[in-house]
């Protein structure tokens, strides 16, 4: 009997993903049919996306897996329904993604591209940039994502230092943890990346006492989540110049609405939610992986923490 996956995300990915996630299959040796529709009660694992109209789990009896499409769980992590095991999205694809977003970005700020890129009138001011090695980026959140732009800004001379939860030793790059090592850090954080999940623990973690600890003229660059920053604190620190510039690719409310601040802030960048999508080739390898495991009685990766909400 082959087993029965469900494609529970909105219809507009199946023609993207069907093709991916079959040959994946194939690869992985795995008898596999794959639907956007099948009985609950003969459904062995779940594709998903969080936006599905699936949010009621109950059903699904006989499921071993959810298997997400996307990297933060934040809006399915807290359903009381969903028991099976829940695994999140780690994909090469994004990754890759995300670090070439992030070292763009940095690179824009730490080179003041903007000062040529929008000033072509005429003006000779040379103002010389300083080498990576003179610029201290700080990451918060050191997983899959913010180990991956770490490592690269690394490679690029850059003073990199990191912040998780827990304790990491990552070759070239200063790790610290806990409240007391971020305040410290903080306040040598030229450029800051928010690489963090969307859980309770991290809801504003850069609120106004933690702005006004960075340095004055310091960048924030956020492809987290929205929730991470206080946007009136963000603001208020932009338009006293203490934070020189924001890119922010995430907000607490998505599609960002036309009438909210940042759009017309001159001191801020929004960039729509892209700086690292799932690439469905990728992500599909992952999925079946995941599946070949369940099947092999192996245990699943990159599976979700619900007490920690990622
Ligand atoms: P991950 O592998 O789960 O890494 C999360 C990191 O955050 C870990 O280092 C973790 O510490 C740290 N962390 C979590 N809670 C913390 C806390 N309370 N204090 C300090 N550190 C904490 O996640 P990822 O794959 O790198 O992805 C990170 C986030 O990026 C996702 O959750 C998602 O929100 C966002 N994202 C955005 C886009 C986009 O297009 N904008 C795309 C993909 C992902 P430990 O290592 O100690 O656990």
């Amino acid at each position: 009997m082959p087993l029965n996956v469900l494609f529970a995300a909105t219809e507009d990915r199946w023609s993207t993903y069907e093709p991916t996630l079959l040959a994946a299959f194939r690869d992985a040796g795995l008898d596999a049919r794959l639907a956007l529709d099948i009985p609950p009660q003969d459904v062995d694992y779940i594709v998903y996306a969080p936006n599905s109209e699936l949010q009621d789990f109950t059903p699904y009896t006989r499921t071993k897996a959810v298997l997400n499409l996307w990297a933060g769980v934040e809006a399915i992590v807290g359903n009381k329904t969903l028991t099976q095991p829940l695994a999140r999205m780690v994909d090469p694809g994004m990754t890759r993604s995300m670090t070439e977003w992030v070292t763009g970005h940095v690179l824009r700020h730490h080179l003041g591209m903007d000062r040529h890129i929008l000033d072509q009138s005429g003006a000779w001011e040379p103002v010389v940039p300083p080498l990576a090695e003179e610029r201290r980026v700080c990451i918060l959140g050191l997983g899959a994502l913010g180990t991956s732009v770490a490592r690269t800004l690394v490679s690029l001379g850059f003073d990199v230092s990191g912040w998780s939860r827990s304790p990491k030793s990552i070759p070239g790059i200063d790790t610290f943890h806990g409240d007391t090592g971020l305040d410290a850090e903080l306040c040598r954080a030229e450029i800051l990346v928010l690489l963090l999940p969307d859980t309770p623990a991290t809801e504003n973690t850069l609120d106004a006492r933690r702005l006004s600890l960075m340095p004055k003229g310091a960048f924030i660059i956020n492809p987290g989540r929205g929730p991470l920053i206080d946007d009136d604190a963000l603001i208020g620190a932009l338009d006293n110049g203490s934070i020189a510039h924001a890119t922010l690719d995430v907000f607490r409310v998505e599609p960002l609405p036309v009438e909210h601040p940042f759009w017309a802030h001159p001191r801020i960048t929004v960039t729509p939610h892209i700086a690292a999508e799932t690439r469905a080739r990728t992500a599909s390898e992952v999925i079946a992986e995941n599946i070949r495991r369940g099947e092999a009685g192996e245990p699943f990766v990159n599976l979700v923490d619900r007490e920690r909400g990622y």
